[in-house]
């Protein structure tokens, strides 16, 4: 080759004394062959596989006269993700390479993909792919993300309970009571203290006050729907939120609740436990420009269920039924 002349990848190169020597295009063959990485060519109008790497015939096979999405993806037709519209602009000339992360449909690894319009040997333009095994950094990446999930629902949630905590009841809480306000429809709240838990704490032990706490959580989560909002927002102190829900159906699950307490001693180390517990009920109304006052409405009905004896069911007189 003599400089200056720009390198044709179809010819044979021959040294003086007609030696031949391995032409430039097994040259580039030969590096092409040896990258750690996918190369491939396709056209854009049929698909069609013009050229692919070792690389890429060591996982995906042969690729003569194959479509590319039947050669490299489970397809049956062109792929729904196929970056070809991307690579060229209005005036049909190559746009800068899109790059992009994509799990592979035939080995399921990730690969970075660096995609490009470029000037093939006829003329025309066409799609080349070079992409490269990103799967190690890939499920590093998802496992983080996972852990961040785990870590973030965690700090959500009660761990003696299962319930959501206080941090969760308030952030939840303020998203369902805008809902509730943009959507004209009722919220409720049920909160609730158990009576006298200093008393099983001092006659059976902490642990057996955990086990009925634990016991409060398990049946608040049978008992509830999806969408109410049930947390434990203190030591012995619960809080349910129930959208959709007026003052008289807020009310029966109340009554509800209350039973099921009466009936479910705790069994613990061969004592029977019965516990019961204090109810106030509130619903959202129009002064209500925070969370935190409908709150302490069913804090003032419960504290009435305390004074006038525990074990009651008291419906704040503010509500909207
Ligand atoms: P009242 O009917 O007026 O609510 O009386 P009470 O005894 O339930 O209320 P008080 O506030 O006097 O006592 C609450 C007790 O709850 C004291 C505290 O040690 C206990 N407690 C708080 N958190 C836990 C917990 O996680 N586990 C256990 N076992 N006890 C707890
Ligand atoms: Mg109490
Ligand atoms: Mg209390």
């Amino acid at each position: 080759m003599t400089s200056g002349s720009s390198p044709n990848i179809i010819s044979t190169a021959t040294i003086s004394g007609g030696e031949t020597t391995p032409s430039y295009a097994e040259g580039l063959t030969a590096i092409l062959d040896n990258l750690d990485a996918l190369v491939y060519v396709s056209t854009f109008d049929t698909y069609e596989l013009l050229y692919m790497n070792a690389y890429g015939r060591n996982i995906w096979g042969a690729f003569d006269g194959k479509k590319c999405w039947r050669a490299l993806q489970n397809g049956d037709g062109p792929c729904s993700f196929c970056t070809n519209h991307l690579l060229l602009n209005e005036k049909g000339e190559p746009n800068a390479p899109h790059v992009w992360e994509f799990q592979n449909t035939v080995d399921q690894r990730w690969y970075q993909c660096r995609d490009q319009a470029i000037r093939w040997t006829d003329g025309r333009l066409v799609r080349m792919e070079i992409a490269t095994d990103i799967t190690e950094r890939k499920q590093m990446e998802l496992a983080l993300k996972a852990a961040q999930e785990k870590a973030e629902a965690a700090a959500m949630t009660d761990e003696l309970t299962g319930l959501h905590n206080r941090r969760a009841f308030f952030q939840f809480g303020q998203q369902a009571m805008h809902q509730a306000r943009r959507q004209g429809t009722s919220l409720s709240t049920i909160m609730f203290d158990l009576d006298h838990f200093k008393l099983i704490n001092d006659g059976h032990g902490h642990e057996a006050g955990d086990a009925v706490l634990r016991r409060v959580g398990e049946l608040l989560r049978e008992k509830g729907r999806e969408s109410d909002i049930a947390a434990r927002i203190g030591g012995e102190e619960f809080a349910i939120l129930l959208p959709d829900t007026g003052s008289t159906e807020a009310t029966e699950m109340a009554q509800r609740l209350s039973l099921l307490f009466r009936k479910a001693t705790i069994a613990y180390r061969e004592n029977a436990i019965p516990f019961t517990a204090s109810f106030g009920i509130a619903t959202l109304n129009e002064q209500d420009a925070r969370l935190e006052s409908l709150l302490s409405r069913a804090d003032e009905a419960m504290y009435q269920s305390k004074k006038q004896g525990r074990d009651l069911i008291h419906l704040h007189p503010a509500t909207r039924v």
